[in-house]
């Protein structure tokens, strides 16, 4: 079986859009409104870098559990849950722009202590200059160093890929 890599994270921070991106292909559905993915979605993926390729599982867990913007709890404890048992590395991706907001840390201290690799993906930094509001997101104290990732015009992904690939 493929080495098995879980998207993990709050509702709208670009899950699905790193998954298409990923595998090259519009697989996952992305919508501008926050908890459309509906479906639990796995699409096998070749990372290409420069020593060559490897094929993994990519795991949209977006669309498990009952997204209530209120309460976020349960939806994130679903994907974690899933991630826990099925997924060999974990990447939880997070906004840039928003910062780290309190389902964030929900995510982060759910992963936390846990044996699971994890590494932190700071996703929609396009253009660069985020420097200091990547630094804020060291405090969700998981992950190790950000990769600062645009899942939207591909910044950073060969970073990832390479990084996806010595985690594994
Ligand atoms: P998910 O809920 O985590 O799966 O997030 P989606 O992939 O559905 O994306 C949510 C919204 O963020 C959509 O409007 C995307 O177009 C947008 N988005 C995703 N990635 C990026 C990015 O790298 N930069 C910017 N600016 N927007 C992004
Ligand atoms: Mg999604």
């Amino acid at each position: 079986p493929l080495p098995r890599v879980a998207l993990v994270g709050r509702p709208n921070v670009g899950k699905s859009t790193l998954l298409n991106r990923l595998c090259g292909s519009r697989v996952a559905i992305v919508e501008p409104t926050a908890g459309v993915t509906r479906d639990r979605i796995a699409v096998a993926a070749r990372l290409s870098v420069k020593e060559g390729e490897r094929w993994v599982e990519v795991i949209d867990t977006g669309g498990l559990g009952i997204v209530d913007r209120d309460d976020l709890g349960p939806h994130v404890e679903a994907q974690v849950d899933v991630a826990f048992k099925g997924a060999d590395l974990v990447l939880f991706v997070v906004d840039v722009r928003d910062g780290v907001t309190p389902p964030d840390q929900m995510v982060a201290n759910l992963l936390r202590g846990s044996k699971m690799p994890v590494l932190l993906v700071v996703n929609k930094a396009e253009g660069g200059g985020f420097d200091w509001e990547v630094e804020t997101f060291h405090k969700l104290g998981v992950g190790g160093d950000p990769i600062v990732i645009s899942a939207q015009n591909g910044e950073g992904l060969q970073d990832l890929r390479q990084q996806i690939i010595d985690q594994l």
